[in-house]
């Protein structure tokens, strides 16, 4: 299939999937069944550095198991989640997943760091730095390999309290990213009393960047924001060569998109690092999702 067919028509993201999918997860006891069953699985895109395409490391993409064999994309069932409070032990099983994964990586020369998305609602939780505390502790990972994301959205209105919680993360070498960074409406005064060591650009701005010369704009208004408060700068959803060329053009770092590497499962993505390992030249785009 030609590149462009492959993304318009991911095989996991079928409409009949979608709606076998979406009758299951109107209920609740879908999803309990699913942390009982253990139906989850955690997928890993890789994020590299643009200019020599070397591993920085992986995002932890949760996707969804069902017994047809069928996968459900997160965009389906996090938000129910969100609404009957089971995000809290969603996202609890990813942090100790992501950990376990890491622990392996560390003996094995995997990525570096991975990255765990968090919901609003598992920061809000008084317990939510023990927990993140623990989840190292038992798999014996530093602090310094995990990075926790949260959206713009998610930060935009945080009390005192929550962030508290994320300056005692960072103070523990925790890395903190605002994921969808542009999308949401945080003031620069806000971001800069923020204790985030990263930014990542929403792949919005990526999507017409060669083209539209607003969205390079913004993006490189963005850089110079990364660079003034010393934070890294990550691009997401980069899709082409071009849209790559262009980033590194407005000295944007890091990226992560198909291009590169789709998300795939763990054992794939030992597979992709030694491919990568074996052929350092070779640059183009795999993974498992949407072959
Ligand atoms: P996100 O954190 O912004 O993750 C990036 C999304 O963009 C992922 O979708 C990824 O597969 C997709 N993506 C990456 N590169 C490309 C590209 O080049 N082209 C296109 N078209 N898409 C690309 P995914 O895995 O479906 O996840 C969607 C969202 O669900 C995530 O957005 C995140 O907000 C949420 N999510 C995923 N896993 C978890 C989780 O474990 N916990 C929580 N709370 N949220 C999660
Ligand atoms: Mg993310
Ligand atoms: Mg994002
Ligand atoms: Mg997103």
């Amino acid at each position: 299939l030609a590149r462009t067919e492959r993304v318009q028509h991911p095989t996991f993201y079928s409409t009949n999937v979608q709606r076998q999918a979406l009758a299951q997860i109107r209920t609740e006891a879908g999803l309990h069944e699913a942390l009982a069953l253990d139906q989850f699985e955690l997928w890993y895109q890789p994020k590299v550095s643009l200019k020599d395409r070397s591993l920085s490391g992986v995002e932890a993409l949760i996707r969804w198991r069902l017994p047809s064999g069928g996968l459900v994309p997160p965009n389906n069932f996090i938000s129910v989640a969100e609404r009957n409070g089971m995000i809290i032990q969603i996202d609890q099983w990813v942090l100790a997943k992501a950990c376990e994964s890491m622990r392996i990586w560390q003996a094995h020369g995997g990525p570096a760091q991975v990255a765990v998305n968090i919901s609003a609602q598992h920061l809000a939780q008084d317990e939510f730095v023990t927990t993140v505390e623990q989840a190292l502790l038992r798999f014996g990972i530093s602090p310094t390999a995990l990075e926790l994301e949260l959206t713009e959205t998610a930060l935009a209105d945080l009390g005192q309290k929550n962030l508290d919680k994320l300056r005692a993360l960072r103070n523990m070498g925790v890395s903190i990213a605002l994921d969808d960074f542009g999308t949401g409406y945080c003031s620069l005064s806000y971001i800069h009393k923020l204790p985030i060591t990263t930014l990542k650009i929403d792949k919005c701005f990526i999507d017409n960047i060669v083209t539209d010369t607003s969205d390079a704009a913004v993006t490189q208004t963005i850089v110079s924001l990364a660079k003034n408060f010393h934070l890294n700068l990550v691009a997401e959803g980069i899709e082409t060569e071009e849209q790559c060329q262009c980033l590194v053009s407005l000295d944007v770092e890091a990226g992560q998109g198909y291009l590169f590497a789709r998300p795939m499962p763990f054992a794939e993505l030992q597979q992709w690092i030694e491919g990568k390992n074996n052929h350092p030249a070779a640059n183009r785009g795999s993974g498992a999702e949407g072959r």
